[in-house]
């Protein structure tokens, strides 16, 4: 099989190097890929992975490219070209593509879209309001004390969503998004959510549109500093599993979410072929979804295929196929953890082109594999290219070790202003 991946972050590179791994591939593009991308090959006949200069949301271009190279099955990455609508403009060009259609990934691309189908269809949730108005807005934040969280409508980077403490703070917020315009369009409605307290936990579900399979519980860190202080950030770290949730919590809390989250698609007609990644709080008042994502999550997808025993082709095609009902997922039982490098001044203003040394040391250590995010080469050199540089992962019998092993791997890799946090997995070894 001949297979195209689009996207250029550590999420991709881990899905490159998951997908590397199957016998049925035998040639691969990543579109447009990155330095560590560039480095893989195929198992099956050691063919390098080549990256093509094609951006993400060059959807015409990715398109021909397809149809040239005939490929049999394109792999989605990043959310901003499902938004667009490439599976919808793939499958009507007869192409095989992994990702939901334009409408199924509103799940991500419009958190009004999400709130409404969560409180129709009786989903776990925060208590919430979706407004265009202002002053309609600050009536409601008023209802909530204040203590709340302001959410742009449209998909904004990650970063439209304010969490307030004061009414004060709320008017702002409000004012800021709908009124300012900060997310430019994206902000032109808002969902206003309550604060919930809990612990937050990463789900991720592979589905077909009538099957959704669960995987295992990951964390997430997304602020920027160690102890949750700092800005927030696509996500600091990762580690799998999180301890969460028993087993048997796992299975109930999947099954309040997703039962009525598939019913709920077959009611309102939406065909959803790909990852969904619910973001839950476990409140005491149970899990509650606080946002859907539509695609794997990064740097969770590092974790996730580092743990998975599946070959990574025939789960996206049974997704594609509809046939993920006959496919059993199988998950090691070692426990996984990513820290991620970022570049100094991330997430806010950063350099790029900064030389990484040690990277040949790291990669040498066992059970690690240094996913590449925002790198690019200059003739011999990895250079920085991101704010996002790398997803140091390892992987062992227990959670102490992986941590260990990854911090290790972090150790040997250098770069002027590098940072990273030194508490990834800190709160389930408490
Ligand atoms: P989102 O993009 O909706 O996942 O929001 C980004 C981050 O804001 C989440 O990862 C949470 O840490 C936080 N957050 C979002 N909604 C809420 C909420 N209702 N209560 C508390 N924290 C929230």
């Amino acid at each position: 099989m001949k297979l195209l991946v689009i996207g250029s972050g550590g999420r991709e590179h881990a899905i490159v190097w998951k997908l590397a791994q199957s016998s049925h591939v035998t040639r691969m593009w990543c579109a447009p890929g990155n330095a560590g991308i560039a480095e893989e090959h195929l198992a099956s006949n050691h063919t390098p992975i080549e990256c093509v200069n094609l951006g993400a949301e060059d959807l015409p271009g990715l398109l021909a490219f397809a149809q040239e190279e005939r490929i049999d099955l394109t792999v989605v990455g990043p959310d901003n070209p499902l938004a667009l609508g490439i599976s919808d403009l793939f499958q009507t060009n007869g192409l095989r593509i992994w990702g939901p259609n334009q409408k199924a990934a509103q799940f991500e691309s419009s958190k009004a879209f999400s709130q409404d189908f969560m409180e129709r269809h009786g989903i776990p949730t925060a208590r919430a309001g979706m407004f265009e108005d202002a002053a309609r807005a600050k009536n409601f934040a008023a209802t909530l004390g204040g203590h709340c969280a302001v959410k742009a409508d449209g998909l904004a980077l990650g970063k439209g969503v304010l969490i307030c403490a004061t009414f004060t703070e709320a008017e702002k917020a409000i004012d800021e998004i709908l009124i300012g315009r900060t997310f430019g369009s994206a902000g032109s409605r808002i969902v206003i959510q309550e604060f919930l307290e809990g612990m937050e936990i990463s789900l991720h579900a592979l589905c077909d549109g009538k099957t959704a399979k669960l995987f295992p519980t990951a964390q997430d860190h997304k602020r920027a500093l160690d102890g949750d202080q700092g800005l927030n950030t696509g996500g600091m770290g990762t580690y799998s599993p999180a301890p969460f949730l028993s087993d048997a919590q796992l299975i109930e809390t999947g099954a309040k979410i997703l039962e009525p989250w598939l019913k709920g698609c077959a009611a309102d007609g939406i065909d959803f072929r790909g990852l969904l990644y619910p973001g839950v709080m476990l409140t005491r008042n149970g899990p509650k979804v606080i946002e859907f994502n539509a695609r794997f999550g990064d740097p969770e997808a590092q974790v996730y295929l580092t743990r998975l025993e599946n070959d990574l082709v025939e789960l996206l095609s049974a997704s594609v196929d509809g046939t993920l009902d006959k496919v059993e997922m199988r998950w090691s039982s070692k426990s996984s953890v990513c820290v991620v490098m970022a570049s100094g001044g991330y997430p806010g203003t950063y350099a790029k082109g900064k030389p990484i040394s040690g990277l040949p040391k790291a990669s040498r250590l066992s059970d690690t594999k240094i996913f590449h995010a925002g790198t690019a080469r200059a003739g011999d050199q990895i250079m920085t290219n991101g704010g996002r540089v790398l997803g140091v992962t390892a992987w062992a019998s227990d959670l102490p070790a992986a941590r260990a092993k990854a911090y290790e791997a972090v150790e040997c890799i250098r770069f002027e202003g590098a940072q990273y946090r030194r508490d990834i997995a800190a709160k389930a070894l408490r």
